[in-house]
């Protein structure tokens, strides 16, 4: 089936004084039809700026190179006008931080309803309606009297609840979410993450979903993308990656996330150092200053993208040490499918 979402070898930059500072380097995934696929990484591995790239939400930025295909359509370097079309309409964002993504001085019903009429032609009684249907869909109580209600009158994760029904108010075929449960506790985190597996399910849509949590990639998710400084440095389905990872880097993520096993005095793994600035990654593997496991390869030479697996591959010299079949050239940074 063909994807939803093609990315391929993507790079992003951003203007400085030094220069045009590459943040995203050849970055390739897909999303297929109702398919759940992570971008999971820490921060500055350059997995929100590839999503935001998908909406052309870049900023001073630019896409510097590569394709991203919707439904077949090229949509890298479209016009503002295509791409206002699309946002909402048939590509719609779940925010990280909810309170920054609504109106605190609109109130909630008059913002959802603005999300339905900005793109779909109905009048303001049938949008009303709709919006109180999509209110009631993502569990939110009394969606008449919360209609009413402003931002600030929300929960956290009511406010999440209210993003997730502006997001879904014109059925979209791809939501992209962005860190949607960073800002909330624990046991909203599960509520809005079954919501949206529940929601997902229902429409029908694809979901994109960014996050530097293995556990939510572990419970949301179909397949995994996990990207270090800028690249893809290990992808393949959940279950594959999460039981037998093939890059250190997904091993230390899986590491660092506490279970229901972890002692109360017991100290969690922690990845040493942090990801490098862009302005300065290191030569040979970008991983190596935090690898356990570097040689002295890893810190002169750039590390192949090997396939190691039906849809998987690792970029690690360990996995091409093991035998491995290097990716076709031709699809650089992870280009492989
Ligand atoms: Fe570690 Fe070397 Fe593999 Fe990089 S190439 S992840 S440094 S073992």
């Amino acid at each position: 089936m063909n994807p939803v979402l093609d990315v391929r070898d993507l790079r992003v930059e951003f203007p400085t004084a030094a220069g045009a500072l590459g943040v995203v380097d050849g970055v390739s995934f897909d999303v297929g039809p109702g398919e759940t696929v992570a971008l999971v990484g820490e921060s500055g591995s350059g997995k929100s700026v590839s999503s935001l790239a998908v909406l052309g939400l870049l900023g001073r930025g630019r896409i510097a190179g590569g394709s991203v295909s919707f439904r077949g359509e090229e949509i890298a370097g479209a016009g503002p006008e295509r791409l206002r079309r699309l946002r909402g309409a048939e590509i719609a964002m779940v925010f990280q931080n909810p309170m920054s993504a609504l109106d605190p001085l609109f109130s909630v019903g008059d913002q959802v309803v603005e999300a339905i009429r900005v793109h779909r032609p109905v009048g303001r009684a049938q949008a009303r309606e709709r919006a109180v249907e999509l209110l009631r869909e993502v569990g939110l109580p009394d969606p008449e009297r919360r209609m009413r209600s402003y931002p600030h009158e929300l929960s956290g994760g009511q406010q999440q609840r209210v993003g997730v029904a502006m997001a879904l108010a014109c059925d979209p075929e791809l939501l992209i979410a962005d860190e949607p449960t960073t800002a909330l506790d624990v046991t909203v985190e599960a509520q809005i993450l079954a919501l949206m597996r529940r929601l997902q399910r229902e429409h029908g849509a694809a979901l994109l979903l960014i996050t530097h949590d293995m556990s939510v990639v572990a419970r949301m998710a179909d397949r995994v993308v996990v990207m270090y400084a800028g690249q893809v440095v290990e992808r393949g389905t959940v279950a594959e990656v999460l039981s037998a990872p093939t890059h250190p880097y997904t091993r230390a993520l899986i590491g660092s996330v506490p279970t229901v096993h972890t002692g109360r005095d017991e100290l969690l793994t922690v990845i040493p150092g942090s990801v490098p600035n862009p302005a300065d990654v290191p030569d040979g593997c970008r991983f190596h200053p935090r690898c356990p496991q570097a040689v002295e390869r890893c810190r002169t030479e750039v590390p192949p993208v090997v396939r190691t697996g039906e849809g998987r591959i690792s970029r690690c010299w360990l996995a091409e040490d093991a035998g491995r079949v290097p990716a076709p050239t031709g699809a650089p940074g992870t280009g492989a499918r």
